[in-house]
């Protein structure tokens, strides 16, 4: 199948990251979300992505317009009708993605395929919404989208060989790697990093050390080049919860148990980088 028109849908975090890279790979990219400053502070994420790499001489100014004039905002999912590809970026709450997996399907072609980036929700689960369970997938794109090589593709029960095709070559054009996986809470991605995060704010809570103390731990000690708590910050509390109660659910060990003081926290609103709060402090966008 020849994609040409890519829908991202959700202009967060991951959403414009998505709609970004591809659109330097060459596509037109419609973006959605339910609101229009929403949309606005994506196309500024975008933008602002851009311009950093024409300042280091990464990209033209000319490639750089050209790669933003292929980018249409539009405010309903009805309005995606044209596209050969669909990936979904809204928030990781399956009763949201169920509500635009059913829109998406109603208004999509039947041939298309409709991937989505969730951290940890069932690919089955979230096939089994649409008519066309064989032609849903994950994607799963790693944060920030345009510096990340990996995409962790996941297949559902029934994702049929074709799709998987599809979406292997669509990565590849995009520069990144495809990782095949199964359809488990979590994938393999946050399966193994979510525990470890979880277990760095349990330090915290526990009094251990200072969030500062433990991310230099894992950084000086473990060659990891951030460490959890930052990591955690970047990703987004509620994102990082999120997942651990899936992973909590799914699988049914008490070892997936979210940290009362990660609750706590986004609770609050503090939700990291993203709100300017988390373990750590950040200046406004
Ligand atoms: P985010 O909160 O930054 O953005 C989500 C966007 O979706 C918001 O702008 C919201 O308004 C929009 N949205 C909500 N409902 C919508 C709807 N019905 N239609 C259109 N847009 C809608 O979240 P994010 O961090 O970008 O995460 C998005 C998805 O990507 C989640 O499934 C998350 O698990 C996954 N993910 C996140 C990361 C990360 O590091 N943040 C990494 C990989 C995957």
């Amino acid at each position: 199948m020849n994609v040409e028109c890519v829908a991202v849908l959700g202009a967060g975090t991951m959403g414009s990251g998505i709609a970004q890279v591809f659109a330097q790979a060459g596509f037109a990219v419609l973006l959605t979300d339910v609101q229009q400053s929403f949309l606005d502070r994506g196309m500024k994420t975008i933008r602002d992505g851009l311009e950093r790499l024409v300042k280091k001489e990464k990209l033209t100014a000319d490639a750089r317009d050209q790669v933003l004039g292929r980018i249409r905002t539009v405010p309903r999912i009805e309005d995606l009708a044209p596209v050969d590809f669909a990936v979904e970026a809204v928030y990781e709450d399956m009763k949201v993605k169920r509500e635009v997996f059913g829109a998406l399907d109603r208004t999509c072609r039947s041939e298309v395929l409709l991937a989505t980036n969730t951290s940890s929700i069932s690919i089955t689960e979230i096939a089994a919404t649409t008519r066309r369970p064989d032609r849903v997938i994950g994607m799963h794109f790693m944060n920030p989208v345009p510096v990340m090589k990996l995409v962790e593709v996941i297949r559902g029960h029934d994702t049929s060989d074709a799709t998987y095709a599809v979406v292997r070559g669509l990565c590849e054009r995009l520069g990144k790697t495809a990782v095949e996986v199964n359809d488990f809470p979590g994938f393999v991605s946050n399966r193994v990093l979510l525990p470890m995060i979880n277990e760095a704010i349990f330090a915290v809570h526990e009094g251990v050390a200072k969030p500062e103390a433990i991310d230099e731990i894992l950084k000086l000690g473990m060659n990891h080049p951030m460490g959890p708590l930052t990591l955690a910050d970047f990703i987004g509390l509620d994102v990082c919860l999120a997942i651990l109660e899936v992973l909590h659910r799914g699988l049914g060990e008490d070892k997936y148990r979210p940290c009362p003081l990660l609750r706590r926290m986004v609770a609050a609103g503090h939700l990291g980088r993203k709100s300017g709060r988390g373990f750590y402090t950040y200046p406004p966008a």
